[in-house]
């Protein structure tokens, strides 16, 4: 049997890749696509939208509408309409993917809310190979101990507009819990004049930016007389696509209990 999937934000460059990953599904099929209300491809299929032929589903801006529809939602919208898709999954009992990424405290405290009666893959990356960098740099710390300096290098294309990477970020976050270190203290974002000798406690984050960098990022661990580095390349905007519609996939069919989970969930890694 296969489930349906309402997605948000199907006019967008991520709900094109996800339209075209659940046309090669057998277990998920597009039950409904949302947009915007002043959106240009409003009425328009979202199969012939995404570049894959009618699959006569019409994109609408009726999101409650739409996530009764569907047996799962994907999100990859705006994080101005998380906080209302959060809420409108937890009304209709939906579970949920959110892969919209500067999520404010509004749309947090949503979540959390949602999380008490739906279970939701919460996830600002959801590349399968960044879930596993992730877990792997995460164990690599550990083994090699504090005589070894944590760096994080990250290179995404010349239109980005923020830095460093949400990626970054959580991967610094994971090497401080990893090593014991503040993971807001202890990160160390760019370094420029006289900043002294590198301590021990700091991970330092450096951002670089140019070209179509789809999206890199090294985690380097320096130790005595030997460098370690761990690098994910990003080649192309379907293996995000690809990783959500694998935590649908789990959503349906773990059926887990209400609650926030995250990559490493739907891979069955350890908790990082
Ligand atoms: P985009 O601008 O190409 O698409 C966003 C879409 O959302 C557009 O179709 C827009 O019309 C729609 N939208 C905006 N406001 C809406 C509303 N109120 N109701 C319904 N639809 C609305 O952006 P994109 O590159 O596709 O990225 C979308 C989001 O996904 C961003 O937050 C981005 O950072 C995030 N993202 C996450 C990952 C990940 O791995 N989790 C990967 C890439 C992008």
């Amino acid at each position: 049997m296969t489930a349906g999937v309402t997605l948000m934000g199907a006019g967008g460059r991520m709900g094109q890749a996800i339209v075209r990953t659940l046309s090669d599904e057998a277990e998920l099929t597009l039950a409904a696509a949302v947009t915007r209300s002043d959106d240009p491809v409003l009425e328009k299929d979202a199969g012939d939208h995404a570049g894959v032929g009618p699959l006569g589903v019409m994109i609408t801006a009726d999101l409650e509408q739409a996530v009764a529809t569907g047996d799962v939602v994907i999100d990859f919208s705006s994080a101005d309409v998380s906080a209302t898709v959060v809420a409108a999954c937890a009304r209709a009992g939906k579970p949920l993917v959110i892969g919209t990424t500067g999520l404010g405290d509004g749309a947090e405290a949503a979540l959390t809310e949602a999380c008490a009666s739906i279970p939701v893959v919460a996830a600002a990356n959801t590349s399968v190979g960044v879930t596993v960098l992730r877990h792997l740099a995460s164990r690599a710390a550990q083994l090699l101990g504090e005589d070894y300096d944590i760096e994080v290098v990250e290179m995404h294309h010349r239109r980005k507009v923020d830095a460093p990477s949400g990626t970054a970020v959580v991967l610094a976050e994971t090497l401080a819990r990893a090593r014991d270190l503040d993971p807001l203290a202890d990160v160390v974002h760019g370094r420029s004049g006289a900043v002294g000798p590198r301590s021990r406690r700091e991970i330092g984050v450096m951002t670089l930016r140019g070209g179509d960098v789809v999206g890199d990022h090294t985690v380097i661990l320096a130790g005595p007389g030997e460098r370690l580095e761990l690098v994910h390349r990003a080649q192309d905007r379907s293996l995000f696509a690809l990783g959500a519609v694998r935590a649908a996939k789990w959503l349906v069919k773990e059926r887990p209990s209400a609650g926030r989970y995250g990559m490493a969930d739907v891979l069955n890694l350890p908790k990082a």
